[in-house]
């Protein structure tokens, strides 16, 4: 069978090469489940389309047929009249595409006195990579459709600014990739290669089974790429043969890869094969009274994004024990989210000056610079804030832990910590809040209402079992 190509083929080989093989050949029973929350995120940039595309007066004809025989003869025959044509769908043999907006412009074409530009509608500022392949696929894909090439193609960002995109010097990496992909879809499987975002696919299980099983190199957390291909070229192919290497003979036969890298790497190894860690920096972290574990749980799917609930774990070190303590402050309505900030803002100005705040990534410090933006903070909290100590930072540069990645999660399990809920993660709390919200049925919201805030806290209690390890390790 032949496989499709479409703009969302390249998106895919982009995202994971593997991640196309699976959706090919991969065996169907295997495949996670996708959450609800990426199906609404996918619908929620459809309807940010239309409210742009309202906001700048341009109104095109929506082609909505389900057939996609029918919707290319539908869009054909508006290319035709000279019409602007929304989700139009283009095929030729086995390219299939549905650009955003189709756009007539002047100029011959098979179609009469004029020919057609694609524009997509898109949520970044910038032009990706991404977005340069699906540019130049529908630009093809309309050459073979109207006989002639559009001189370029634009998207419409998400301040509604038009970019736009000649793709002539773009071309022959796009037919490199081309190349690539049809081998795939001929069925040549690529290997592995598991990088953060994996989490996210729903091959995830299937792969990581696949890597342990194979002691596979692509475990050595934040190993690149090229220096996954250049050990394996000098027959470095599994965590055990790094591990075990002798570090000058390596060092000879690895080119491009500098000695200080190739040191941590097979420290990496070394530490995968003997699960244990190994501490390359003394971390240094202020010793204070009060300390407090910050975690912020956001609901994306809101316009703008909202701040849901803000988790606090306040400890209180005195000089025989510690006392330790959960502070909630939840958004029960969008409305009162500023009024919730101001409240968080509040309670930080009840405590010590020298009080320490840790949180975990750099999502918190963005968050708080947003919402003291749009709702103002007073000078002490902007102050506190700026002190705020990202643990992940400290765990990155002074620790090689044994795991494949280096989240929260996996950290402070590595450190023996347990999340109470089996599906705790930050996809499924806005499910939960959502849920909350919407639903009438006392017990459920009561029980979605414990998930919400069990997980928050779990976070926060997590990190504070990171904050304490940094704190006692020794070089
Ligand atoms: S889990 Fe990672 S390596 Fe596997 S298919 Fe998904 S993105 Fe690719």
């Amino acid at each position: 069978m032949r496989h499709r190509i479409s703009a969302s083929t390249f998106y895919q080989y982009l995202s994971c090469p593997l991640q196309l093989w699976f959706a090919c050949y991969g065996d169907q029973k295997k495949k996670g489940i996708v959450s609800p929350i990426r199906e609404q995120l996918f619908r929620a940039g459809r309807a940010h389309e239309v409210v742009v595309m309202r906001d700048l007066g341009i109104s095109p004809v929506l082609v909505d047929c389900e057939d996609e025989q029918q919707a290319f003869q539908k869009t054909l025959a508006l290319m035709k009249a000279g019409k602007t044509i929304y989700q139009g769908t283009l095929i030729d043999g086995d390219w299939i595409g549905r650009p955003d907006i189709l756009i007539p412009k002047r100029g011959r074409s098979r179609l009469g006195g004029h020919h057609y530009t694609v524009q997509d509608i898109k949520l970044t500022t910038d032009l990706t990579d991404e977005h340069r392949y699906q540019l130049t696929f529908y630009t093809l894909l309309l050459e073979r459709i109207q006989g002639i090439r559009p001189r370029y193609a634009s998207i419409l960002n998400g301040a509604r600014k038009t970019i736009r995109f000649d793709n002539t010097e773009f071309l022959e990496r796009f037919e490199r990739t081309l190349t690539e992909i049809e081998k795939i879809l001929a069925g040549e499987k690529p290997p592995p290669f598991l990088s953060g975002s994996c989490k996210d696919s729903p091959w995830f299980q299937a792969c990581i089974q696949e890597a342990v099983t194979t002691n596979d190199l692509s475990l050595v957390y934040k190993i690149w790429r090229n220096e996954y291909d250049r050990l394996r070229e000098a027959g470095v192919k599994t965590v055990t043969d790094l591990a075990h290497a002798d570090f000058f003979r390596l060092e000879e036969r690895v080119r491009h890869i500098s000695s200080s890298r190739l040191a941590r790497l097979q420290q990496q190894a070394i530490g995968l094969a003997e699960k244990t860690h190994f501490v390359i920096e003394q971390p240094e972290l202020p010793v204070a009274a009060v300390e407090v574990f910050y975690d912020i749980e956001t609901d994306v799917l809101s316009a703008p994004p909202l701040q849901y609930l803000h988790g606090v774990l306040v400890v209180r070190h005195g000089k025989k024990e510690s006392r330790a303590v959960y502070k909630l402050f939840l958004v029960r309505n969008p409305k009162q989210e500023g009024k919730v900030w101001k409240r968080f803002c509040a309670f930080l100005n009840t405590l010590p000056k020298d009080a320490v705040i840790y949180h975990y990534g750099r999502y918190e410090q963005q968050v708080v610079a947003d919402l003291a933006k749009r709702y103002g903070a007073p000078r002490a909290a902007l102050e506190r804030f700026s002190r705020m100590i990202d643990l992940s930072r400290i765990a990155q540069r002074c620790v090689l832990f044994p795991t494949q990645f280096y989240s929260l999660k996996d950290l402070a399990k590595y450190l023996g910590f347990h999340w109470r809920h089996k599906e705790a993660s930050g996809l499924n709390s806005i499910a939960w809040y959502q849920e909350w919200r919407k639903n009438k049925v006392l017990a459920v919201r009561k029980r979605m209402l414990t998930d919400i805030l069990e997980y928050n806290e779990d976070d926060v209690r997590a990190t504070r079992v990171l904050k304490d390890f940094l704190a006692g390790v020794k070089m």
